[in-house]
């Protein structure tokens, strides 16, 4: 309140003053108005406040204003009894009552009202507070209803219907794109099904002036954008007086959350590029030159050699690299992160590589050991698993200096592990490394050392610019020469014996086997038993010891599942039994045949990254997706898209279509959540307009104070949820 006081004081006299205090004050008064807490708007008391707290997360007149519709429904128009059918998502009816009835009792209890037009009569159904309804309805009046039209013992109802008098003053009232909000039970209950909140938000939007919403983009953006005023916009998308009017007032309030989003990001690279110093790598030396040319195995693709370019380029700027590189499984990474990694080696610095589990940790361990083995490179382990006295050597080694190249799990990045001059790190699979997580490694070297994440996950352009925005990126979209591509057929549960027929042979081939099994937290138990079963049926189609399969999964010891791995790696296994954990990087180029069970529980890219871990060796490989014999359209969709491309990138928008980009990964979908109004699945033209117009802005005025651009600022600096929490995107 003591800002509001000033506000008007400032206004007062403004002749005798600066005109940057009357901004600063107007600035104040707008917050003002928009950080008032809920509780004060009228009809909300402490208690209706709570609930839009705990289930809507609105704890301000903001909150609530951004509480946007998802979508608006036709309300000059009424629809007649006969013509309801599934497929209307709702009915707007005009008639009269015929009948109350209050049936059931205790927890079944539910009044039924019999509604009838000159059509028909349908009825409608409450559940909760129908003791309070059935007060309130009289037979023989004029009733306007409106609610979805459900379809029970082959007749239709309508559940919760909204329900007013046909006055005229209610149904002059209709507008054609009337908003529609999301709800929960719980809110229903007190009152907030979407009319309530609609009525309530539109109580708040009436008191909305250009003064208490103050326009947050540039004069310039509007323009060149032709975008609505931020005031006018919220406007319009809740009370839209047309449809041309609520489209623009979409495509601007998308604009604008994009538009800083990607602001945020570009300036925060922008920073990095500026600000953070890193080791200057400026020689290619002995170890890199001797490895290349002695060493190297085979010829590197054109991608791969791009990409060492790319790297090399920046290693030897001056600033601190922040790269991430996208390949499809087995385009090549570990490659070029090793050339990059000795690159470091050959300036006097160390480098680390980090994967995600221990089994690919070791696995990294194994190939880098082999390329190495010439050259007299130490390279160690460091994991969970590591023993006490192998970590006080490896501390040792590290502080000293003989370590050169360090592999491990997230336990290299724990605060006690120093090293001498750290200088080069690869994040392997693992988009989960965010903003945080990368500034914690900058404390690591003396300078903050070059950070190259590497994500066999294609991500989708749109997602790509949102959660690496601030990231530079790399491409390996070539595959290394000789492979053959997989081939991939889908088979029911019922054609299983075909599947066994098709191992035997395979095997007889001398080829070995995986097969994947989902394992999903929430049904754990369950999934490992079924784990077990498939095994043990397995054994008996395939018995010792003429056979040997392996079982992998994550709840066994690290000891025994490296065990196991090992087993099958030195082809004493030819199956191997496994849950997801072997999704990621391992490579065993024999492996050629991958079965995936229950193929329908898994999504799209996780498919993917399962059906790469075949297709490594020079034979052909094979990807069987068993799923059963039901399937709905979503999973019909992912098993079609698995079977007609092996594009990691193809497969990846088809998933975003799918699922939407909240789902798209469990570990991005906090970041996501916090679009309130645009989608990153179907906005993907309105974000590259956004970044490039950020870009632009940035290019030219990369502190933002010019006078033209101060008004962005402001989002930098004003507090609220609002702002994407980037501590989540982790
Ligand atoms: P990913 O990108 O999935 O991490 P890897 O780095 O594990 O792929 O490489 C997959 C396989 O391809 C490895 O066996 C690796 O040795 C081999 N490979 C990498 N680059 C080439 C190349 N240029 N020519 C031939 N084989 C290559
Ligand atoms: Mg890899």
């Amino acid at each position: 309140m003591q800002t509001h006081k000033l506000a008007q004081t400032t206004i007062g006299c403004l002749s005798c003053l600066d005109i940057r205090i009357f901004r600063t004050a107007f600035i104040n008064m707008a917050s003002v108005f928009l950080d008032t807490p809920i509780e004060y708007l009228k009809g909300i008391g402490t208690q209706r406040a709570d609930i839009l707290k705990k289930e809507l997360f609105v704890f301000t007149f903001r909150d609530l204003i951004m509480h946007y519709p998802f979508r608006y429904v036709d309300r000059t128009k009424f629809q007649m009894v006969k013509d309801i059918n599934e497929e209307m998502p709702y009915v707007q009816l005009r008639g009269m009552l015929e009948s109350v009835v209050t049936l059931g009792e205790k927890r079944t209890a539910r009044l039924v009202a019999k509604f009838k037009d000159n059509s028909g009569t349908v009825e409608l159904v409450w559940f909760q507070g129908h003791r309070w309804m059935a007060d309130k309805l009289n037979t023989n009046t004029e009733y306007i209803i409106f609610g979805r039209p459900t379809l029970f013992n082959r007749k239709y109802n309508i559940p919760h219907p909204e329900i007013e008098l046909a006055t005229p003053d209610n149904l002059k009232g209709k507008s054609a794109f009337q908003a529609v909000y999301h709800s929960t039970e719980k809110l229903k209950t007190k009152g907030f099904d979407s009319e309530g909140l609609r009525k309530l938000i539109k109580q708040l939007i009436l008191q909305v002036t250009e003064k208490s919403i103050e326009e947050n983009l540039s004069a310039e953006l509007i323009t060149d954008f032709k975008l609505l005023g931020k005031a006018e916009a919220l406007k319009q998308i809740h009370l839209p007086e047309s449809n041309s009017l609520m489209q623009k007032a979409e495509y601007r309030l998308k604009f604008e959350e994009l538009f800083f989003v990607q602001l945020k990001l570009l300036r925060l690279h922008h920073i990095n590029v500026k600000t953070v110093r890193g080791p200057v790598f400026n020689k290619v030396g002995n170890i890199f030159n001797e490895f290349y040319n002695k060493y190297l195995p085979f010829e590197l693709t054109g991608a791969q050699k791009r990409v060492v370019k790319e790297i090399r380029a920046d290693v030897g700027s001056g600033h601190q690299m922040n790269r991430l590189l996208q390949g499809d499984v087995g385009s090549g990474k570990t490659l070029v992160a090793l050339l990059s990694m000795l690159l470091a080696l050959d300036n006097n610095y160390q480098a680390c590589l980090m994967a995600p589990t221990e089994i690919l940790a070791n696995q990294h361990l194994v190939t880098l050991t082999k390329f190495l083995d010439p050259l007299n490179v130490k390279v160690a382990l460091l994991t969970g698993s590591s023993t006490k006295k192998e970590r006080k050597e490896i501390a040792e080694q590290l502080e000293n200096g003989t370590i050169k190249i360090l592999i491990g799990t997230h336990a290299l990045i724990e605060d006690h592990v120093k090293f001498l001059n750290l200088g080069f790190v690869v994040i392997d699979e693992q988009h989960r490394f965010g903003v945080a997580q990368r500034a914690k490694l900058r404390d690591k070297g003396k300078e903050p050392p070059h950070i190259l994440i590497m994500t066999a996950t294609p991500i989708p352009r749109t997602l790509a610019m949102t959660f690496y925005g601030d990231l530079d990126t790399s491409i390996i979209d070539e595959m290394p020469p000789g492979r053959k591509a997989i081939k991939t057929s889908h088979y029911m549960e019922t054609q299983r014996l075909r599947v066994i027929g098709f191992i035997r042979e395979q095997i007889v081939l001398g080829r070995q086997i995986y097969i994947v099994y989902p394992l999903i937290k929430e049904s754990e138990k369950i999934d490992l038993q079924n784990l077990q079963q498939g095994y043990d049926n397995l054994v008996l189609d395939f018995p010792q010891p003429k056979y040997q399969i392996s079982i992998v999964h994550g709840k066994l010891p690290a000891a025994q599942k490296d065990f196991e791995m090992q087993r099958f790696i030195k082809k004493e296994t030819q199956i191997m039994v496994a849950t997801t954990v072997i999704e990621v990087g391992v490579d065993i180029p024999n492996a050629s045949v991958m079965i995936i069970e229950s193929a329908e529980r898994f999504g799209l890219s996780q498919l993917h990254q399962l059906r790469g871990r075949v297709g490594r060796g020079a034979e052909q490989s094979y990807c069987i997706l068993l799923t059963s014999y039901k399937l709905g359209a979503d999973s019909k969709t992912r098993m079609e898209t698995m079977v007609r491309t092996n594009d990691g990138f193809e497969i990846s928008e088809v998933d975003l279509k799918l699922r939407g980009p909240g789902d798209i990964d469990g570990t991005m979908q906090s970041g996501i959540m916090d679009l309130k109004i645009a989608n990153l699945a179907t906005d993907g033209q309105i974000l590259q307009l956004a970044r490039t117009a950020a870009q632009a802005i940035l290019n030219e005025d990369p502190e933002l104070i010019s006078e033209k651009n101060k008004v962005l600022l402001n989002y930098f600096s004003t507090p609220g949820k609002t702002r994407p929490s980037w501590s989540k995107i982790a």
